[in-house]
Order: structure tokens, then sequence, then C-alpha cells
């Protein structure tokens, strides 16, 4: 067992400055990866009230001797460096000699350790940094630290915590991370008495991912293992017809240690590349190990930045580890699922609706069912289900767009009108007239890439992307709240693993779940159980479509505003058909119509949904003009 030492001044200068102590899952990590250091085999992680009020980490490693219990407190105190020499090579997870200080500065704490083969433990109190005396205590063999009201003196930091559940979730978090990054070591977490995560320690990254990610996630891996130059890559990657539309699922790791890098992200989504669907991204559990030498750990005060000696070397080898792993799996074919699946059991206006069923519907209002203008609600300019299904039921009237050809004719001649019900009706005296919107609809001729639609107008051609159209008319459907979400109860409910931060955010707003469709409950370890989903979104996506949500509240924090419209955009993207999915043509021109109409311009993201190509720039191509 080294000796605790301060560090030199001119060493300590060397060392990435900055506080450690944010939160609760700061101060976890620190004591965690204080218990791996010692060696520890089984650590346990108990926290009350989010952390704020306890956190214990209790673990069986070296144990710290009692007369170096106050020095272990000391800025710049450490076991694990001596030297400016040292610091090129750390092998350990700590080397700053701060973590001790920092937390014990702004907490009560108290620390029971026994080192190994010692007959009696000693203990430790302080107060705000301020040590007690060391007194002799039966324990077992191993160190507990105990923080109990964690920033009770810096009420400013207390400002910025979040709630109780969000600061354990952030916990649980933390302690999968580096349950992944040590598979050797037996990590148990216990929050407010209930035991959220316990993993077996049994050397396998596998059995350590089925623990902290759930089934899920570790039935559709794909194992990677390979070397380049200098690094050696080993762990798993989502299967590519497993990805998710979140990137939270990748985790990298370097020497042990988690670490975060947009090179490694970069490297593992170039594996996939013409293997994905567009929106969608690899999870992964990867362990990079380089020659200590190689790596620079000194970079960031929370040590979860590094930088490697050659960037390159270390990129290239996950790239071609990854994809030769990928490549012995069977190129997946596009995702595709059947019309039938794409409708909803509401029967969605398009299921329906063309332009001639339309025409047919007697969406044309007779002269004599004409109702003066202001008598019913304020025109919304927008054709509901309702409109359309039921045109007895109508109550506004839709005007016009711009840019369509508007003249009056005499109610008579409805059945010239392309999409007649656009009309506006006056009564004028004694005689009603129907100025009606006059236009040819777009021809619809077919859809290319599976994606974009193709309609001709005249002398244009309109490329309409389909998902962004349909994204964009659920969203104004949802907003308008002209019809309300209707839920479908399950046959057998569906268990949903999350990831701790996304599983408290969406446990924190089951109300605003419930209002939407979803009926879901706690299930405990990270797992919600769902029993009814919204009608508009397809059983095979209520994962997808829980994360995205779960990731829209986390970011948008926690304006109840901001939640209701991660809802509605949510719910809009996942119930719109999909680019890369195949579509009735009976929906595509559905899309035609409204886009034609100008009711759908820009997708709720705020991208095109159409382009045109005029004639004369397609004979320009051609060089005929
Ligand atoms: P660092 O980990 O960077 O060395 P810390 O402030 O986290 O600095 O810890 C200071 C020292 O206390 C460590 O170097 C180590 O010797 C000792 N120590 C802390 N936690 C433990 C533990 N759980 N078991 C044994 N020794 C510990
Ligand atoms: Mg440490």
């Amino acid at each position: 067992m080294p000796h605790i030492q301060q560090l030199a001044p001119h060493v300590a200068d060397l060392i990435a400055a900055g506080e450690v102590v944010e939160r609760p899952a700061s101060v976890v990590k620190e004591l965690v990866e204080n218990s791996l250091d010692a060696g520890a085999t089984t650590v346990i992680v108990e926290i009350q009230h989010g952390g704020m009020s306890l956190i214990r980490v209790t673990d069986n490693g070296f144990g710290i001797a009692p007369e170096e219990l106050p020095t272990a407190f000391l800025r710049h105190a450490t076991s694990k460096l001596r030297s400016a020499v040292d610091l090129a090579e750390i092998g350990t997870l700590g080397f700053r000699g701060e973590a001790l200080a920092a937390i014990s500065a702004v907490s009560r704490m108290e620390v029971f350790s026994r080192c190994s083969g010692a007959e009696l433990g000693a203990s430790l109190c302080l107060d705000g940094g301020v040590p007690g005396r060391v007194e002799t205590a039966g324990c077992p063999e191993g160190t507990t630290f105990v923080v109990r009201n964690l920033f009770y003196n810096t009420p400013a930091r207390l400002k910025f915590l979040k709630s109780d559940s969000a600061e354990a979730s952030a916990v649980a978090g933390m302690l999968q991370q580096i349950a992944l990054s040590h598979p050797e070591v037996s990590i148990q977490y216990i929050r407010d008495g209930k035991e959220e995560l316990h993993t077996p320690g049994d050397s396998k990254l596998l059995s350590a991912i089925y623990a902290t990610r759930g089934r899920d996630f570790a039935m559709n891996l794909i194992p990677v293992d390979g070397a380049g130059e200098k690094v050696q890559v080993h762990g798993f990657v989502t299967d590519p017809l497993a990805c998710r539309g979140v990137r939270n699922a990748q985790a990298f790791f370097c020497c042990g240690r988690m670490i975060k890098s947009k090179l490694l992200s970069d490297a593992l989504e170039s594996a996939y590349a013409n293997r994905l669907m567009k929106g969608k991204f690899p999870g992964c559990v990867l362990h990079v190990n380089v020659p200590l030498d190689q790596v620079d750990v000194n970079v960031h005060p929370a040590k979860t930045v590094v930088r490697f000696a050659s960037e390159a070397a270390v990129a290239s080898a996950v790239r071609h580890v990854v994809s030769d792993a990928l490549d012995k799996k069977e190129m997946p074919k596009q995702e595709t699922r059947p019309v039938a699946a794409v409708v909803t059991q509401r029967e969605d206006f398009y299921q329906r609706m063309d332009a001639k069923t339309f025409r047919e519907q007697g969406a044309v209002r007779q002269p004599g069912q004409a109702q003066r203008r202001g008598a019913g609600p304020e025109l919304s300019g927008r054709i509901t289900f309702h409109d359309v299904v039921k045109p007895d039921l109508r109550e506004d009237v839709p005007k016009p767009q711009s840019g369509f050809t508007v003249r009056t004719v005499e109610a008579k001649r409805e059945e010239k009108a392309g999409f007649a019900g656009a009309g506006i009706v006056e009564t004028v005296g004694e005689q009603t007239a129907i100025e009606e919107a006059v236009y040819t609809p777009w021809r619809y001729a077919g859809e290319v890439l599976r994606t974009y639609i193709v309609a001709e107008d005249g002398d244009d051609v309109w490329l309409i992307d389909k998902h962004a159209a349909h994204e964009r008319m659920n969203f104004d459907r949802f907003k308008a709240n002209a019809e309300p979400i209707m839920s479908q109860p399950l046959v057998a409910p569906v268990g949903v693993d999350l990831q701790p931060e996304q599983y408290g955010i969406l446990l924190e707003n089951l109300p605003l779940l419930e209002e939407f469709g979803f009926e879901a409950e706690d299930f405990g370890t990270g797992c919600l159980m769902v029993r009814a989903i919204p009608s508009e979104i397809d059983i095979g996506l209520v994962r997808e479509t829980l994360e995205m949500l779960a990731d829209k509240l986390v970011s948008g924090g926690a304006d109840p505003g901001s939640a209701r419209d991660a809802m509605l955009h949510t719910l809009a993207c996942k119930a719109a058909i999909k680019g890369g999915w195949k579509s009735d043509p009976a929906e595509l021109k559905a899309i035609i119509e409204k886009v034609q109409r100008g009711e759908v311009q820009f997708c709720p993201h705020g991208r095109p949904v159409k382009v045109k190509l005029t004639k004369y720039e397609i004979e320009k191509m051609f060089k005929r003009a």
C-alpha cells in the first residue's frame, strides 16, 4: 500500500486545475474511482434524497492507514503520484489528490478504514473540511466514506442541483459507466433503501452490459475485438438494425477510464456508413486500450477527456475493427414496414383519402349549406380529419392560399374545382355566391429514394420530403388539439429498459405521458412498464419514442411549456411516415394536396418540405435552353 503524501507545489501546478465536485454524481464518481484504485472487487454505493442528505461508498480495497487518514484530505495529497515524470504514465484513475479535500470542504464527512491484514481500523470526522481526531474503530477490511449534507455551506451550489430523482438518476448513470469500465468489480447501487443496480463483477463485459443497460440492448449486440497499431479495441456495438435515433448509448473507455470522445464517436459512426438509416446512431460499449505513455489523461479536471498521442491511429483502429465486425454480419436490408403498420388505428385521413374520394365525399358544399362568413368559429385555414370524413360537421371554411388561382364562380360549377372545398362562402343579399379557389391538382408522378414525392405542377416539378411534410401535418394537428390523442391499450404490457437519466425524467413526467396517450408505470431498476400507447404510434416504435422524448425533456429543462412541445414534436415525428419506408401512393397523394394548399411549408424543425425544379432549370441542365 503506497503512502499518501502531499505533492510538491511544482508537481501540483502541472495538474489540470478545476472543480470536480458539482453534484452528487461527481462525488460518487470520485469516491468509487478511489475504491477501484484501492483494488476493491466490490463497491456498494448508497444514497438518500438524490445524494443530498447522504452518500455512502463502501469498498473492500486495501484501506488507508490510521495515521494517514488526515493526510488523505489535504489538497494535492495522493499516494498515486510522486513526481512530474509519473504524470506521463498514469495507471490509476485518480492522481490529482484533490477529490477528498474538495468533497470534505463542502459537506460533513466521515471515513472508516481498516487496512488489509490489520487488526483494527480507524475513523475520522470532518466538518466543512475541518478534521476531528482519528479514533480507533472496529470495521471490516476496506474503506467506507460517508458524505452528509452536501453543499450545506455553499448555498449557491445547492441552488443548481436538480430534483432528487434527477440527481439520483445521474448517480445511476455514472455508476453504469463505471460498472462497464470495470466488469471485474461488482457494483451495487442502493437508492433510498432500494437496490437499483447490482453487477455481478464476473469480469465479463456482456454481464455488466446486461446488468446496466438491460436485456433489449444486450440482446442486439455484435462483439468487437481487434487491434491496430499500438491500439487494442474490444467490446460490443449495436446491430445496425437495432440502432436508435439518439447517440446517448455510446460508451467509450480508455485504459479503464470512461471517456467522452468525439474522435471515437465519429470513428464508430464512420464504420456504420451505408449500413444505417439516416438519423440512426449506433450504440456501443468499447474499450480502447493504448500503452499508458500513448495517452494523456491530465487534460481536464474531471478526467473524462483524454488526448491520444496518435489520434489518427486510434480512430482508424476503431473504424476498422468495428467495420470488420459488422462485415461479418450480413448487410442489413433497408428498413421497411407494411403500409398497414404505417396507418393508425384511427384511420388517419390519408388512409382512405385521395383527391377523388375527397371530392366524392361531398366536401364541396352545396349552395343551400352556405354559411355566413363569421357565423362559425375563426377561419383556421386547415382541413382536419373531421372536415374530410364528416362534411356535415364542418364549421370552418379554409381560406384559399396565395399562389392559387382564385376566381368567383357560380355554385353549379363546383365540379370543375380541383379542391372546391377550399372556397370561401359569402352571402351577398339574396344571392349566394361561392368565391372558389380553383386550381389543378399537382400530378403525383411517383416517389424516388423512398423519401421524396415527385409531383408535376404545370411546367414545374416539385420534390416533397414525405417524412418532413407528414411530421408537420401531425404536429399541426396535435398542436391545434383538433382531436385528443387517443390511447391504445397493449394486449401485453411492454417493459422498456432505459438509461438512468431518461428513466428519471420520464418518471417525473408520467402525468404528461398519460395526457398524450402513454400509460406507464415504474417497474424499478430503470424499467418502465408500458400498458397503453398513443394510437398514432406503432408498437415497434415505443422504446424509440420514449427515449427521444426523454432526451428532449432532459435538454429542455423543467419548463412545462417546453415539455408539452417536446411531447408534440416527438409524437409528430414518430407518427409520421419515414424516409426509407415504403408508402402507399394514396398517402403520398394526400400529402401532395396539403403541400399544394400551402398548409405545410416547413417541418417542425424548420427544414423545408418541398423544393421546386422549373422546366427552364431542367432544360438548362440538358442544354435545351
Ligand atoms: P487521488 O485519488 O487523486 O489520489 P483523492 O483525494 O481522491 O486523490 O484521494 C487521496 C488519497 O486517499 C488517495 O491517493 C488514496 O491514497 C487515499 N484513498 C482515498 N480513497 C481511498 C480508498 N477508498 N481506499 C484506499 N485509499 C483511499
Ligand atoms: Mg481520487
